[in-house]
């Protein structure tokens, strides 16, 4: 599967739609007593529920992303409440708010980057004594020397660039720059929800700094929505976890019998299976199986006439059809069939067999560098008689047994079946 396939919208949606609400409710003027007591509550309500949900799923790199948030919220809110109190900010307020603007994005950056690969308890420690260290080091020289801190902070490095517009210390600007190309490029090799979330969270920040002591709570609801959007997108990973197959992507079983729980009366269901697929993992090894699972799969996914393609285990596929006819869909499964028929599997250098018994195997095989394979298909619409799903699926395998019988790479609906497996190739086959 390329890269650009992988990228998908629905990765971002949840969090994009976060970061909308969240503009929204930050513009409206004079809110009532309900929602600003809200917002007073949300971010801690927010680390607590989605905190507590991380720690469950064991996601360190997020509840310290969700950690760092509200530190940052905690030290902000401490300074708007007072300005919001007293018509004034407190003397502290320019160096901590610099000292935000500047670690935010380094720390949001770092995490977000930071993958979960060693011992869950060295992994907690690690990051615990990365915030502690960059938080006492701020705190102690915020402390001892807070004007040259802020003088520090503050100083225009580089005139040339500095725009009427920026209203951030300067140094946040290539704080900020890094952290999105780094977790752009994140997503662009491992396109995954999370990542997404990151991504938009971080605009989400950069968004929510400079308006700070200028919109009322804007910092309690971004810091509340960034938070979420780091919680949705795990919800999001432990969803498709649950639904969606990791080696071909396609969705698995589960989302295959939640899907049949829901059609109408009319509906197609198809089987599909690799032939001799046991006979080609043992000729070139199972490395180059998964690769041609993940081709067929991603093949059977793009079937026209509505059908959507599942993998239903092992090299088997099931296609459902909604609202559909079986005369309707056999020409597309037919068109599927063929596509997978004709096409050359290009074998990479990485297919290279994992031990040398293989490897023989393998050269005494085709030895070529490219390799294909076929599918066979049995199809069934389902029948007044039929009461659930399930039935129909039976028919299906029925069918795909029978299309194993007529010699494989064929198509065969359940009722041709019932004649005696009738092979259904297409005119050009
Ligand atoms: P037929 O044409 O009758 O379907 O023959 P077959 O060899 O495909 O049938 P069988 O069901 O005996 O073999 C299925 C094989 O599929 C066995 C197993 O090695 C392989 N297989 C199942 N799941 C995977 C997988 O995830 N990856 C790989 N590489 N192989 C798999
Ligand atoms: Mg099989
Ligand atoms: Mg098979």
């Amino acid at each position: 599967m390329s890269r650009v396939s992988a990228v998908r919208f629905s990765h971002f949606l949840p969090s994009l739609l976060l970061l909308l609400a969240g503009l929204s409710a930050a513009y409206v003027k004079d809110l009532n007593v309900f929602f600003t007591s809200l917002f007073n509550v949300l971010p801690t309500l927010v680390l607590l529920l989605g905190g507590s949900y991380c720690a469950v799923y064991r996601r360190q790199r997020e509840l310290f992303l969700m950690i760092t948030v509200y530190i940052v919220y905690f030290l902000l809110d401490t300074q708007t409440d007072f300005y919001r109190d007293n018509g004034r900010v407190r003397e502290d307020a320019a160096v901590v708010f610099h000292l935000c603007c500047l670690l935010l994005p380094l720390l949001f950056s770092i995490y977000a980057l930071w993958q979960e690969k060693t011992h869950l308890f060295r992994d907690f420690v690690a990051r615990g004594a990365v915030l502690l260290a960059v938080g006492s080091v701020a705190l102690a020289l915020e402390q001892s020397y807070p004007q040259a801190v802020l003088n520090w902070l503050a100083e225009i490095r580089w005139p040339a660039l500095h725009g009427t517009w920026m209203s951030l210390i300067q140094l946040s600007y290539p704080m900020f720059l890094i952290g999105f190309l780094t977790l752009a490029a994140q997503y662009w090799y491992q396109p995954r929800p999370l990542h997404a979330a990151q991504l938009v969270g971080l605009l989400g920040l950069f968004w929510m700094l400079p308006q700070t002591f200028i919109l009322p709570f804007t910092l309690n609801i971004m810091c509340s929505q960034v938070m979420l959007m780091i919680a949705a997108g795990v919800a999001h990973e432990a969803y498709q976890m649950a639904f969606r197959d990791e080696l071909t992507g396609l969705p698995g079983r589960r989302a295959l019998n939640e899907r049949m729980q829901r059609l109408g009366r009319n509906y197609v269901l198809a089987m599909s299976d690799v032939d001799h697929f046991k006979r080609f993992n043992d000729t070139h090894g199972h490395d180059v199986g998964d690769q041609v699972l993940r081709l067929v799969a991603s093949k059977l996914s793009k079937v026209n006439g509505g059908g959507r393609a599942y993998r239903y285990g092992g090299e088997e596929f099931a296609v459902v059809f909604a609202g559909k006819t079986l005369d309707e869909c056999m020409p597309h499964l037919e068109e599927i069939r063929e596509i997978i028929a004709d096409y050359d599997i290009k074998l990479r250098h990485s297919d290279r067999p994992q031990d040398d018994q293989q490897g023989r195997q393998r050269r005494s095989g085709s030895g070529a560098s490219s390799v294909s394979v076929t599918i066979s298909i049995g199809v069934a619409e389902r029948q007044a008689e039929q009461r659930t799903p399930e039935e129909v699926l039976k028919s299906a395998d029925q069918a795909l047994y029978a299309a194993k019988g007529a010699g494989r790479n064929c198509v065969v609906a359940s009722g041709q079946t019932r004649r005696g497996a009738v092979r259904m190739e297409s005119a050009a086959g």
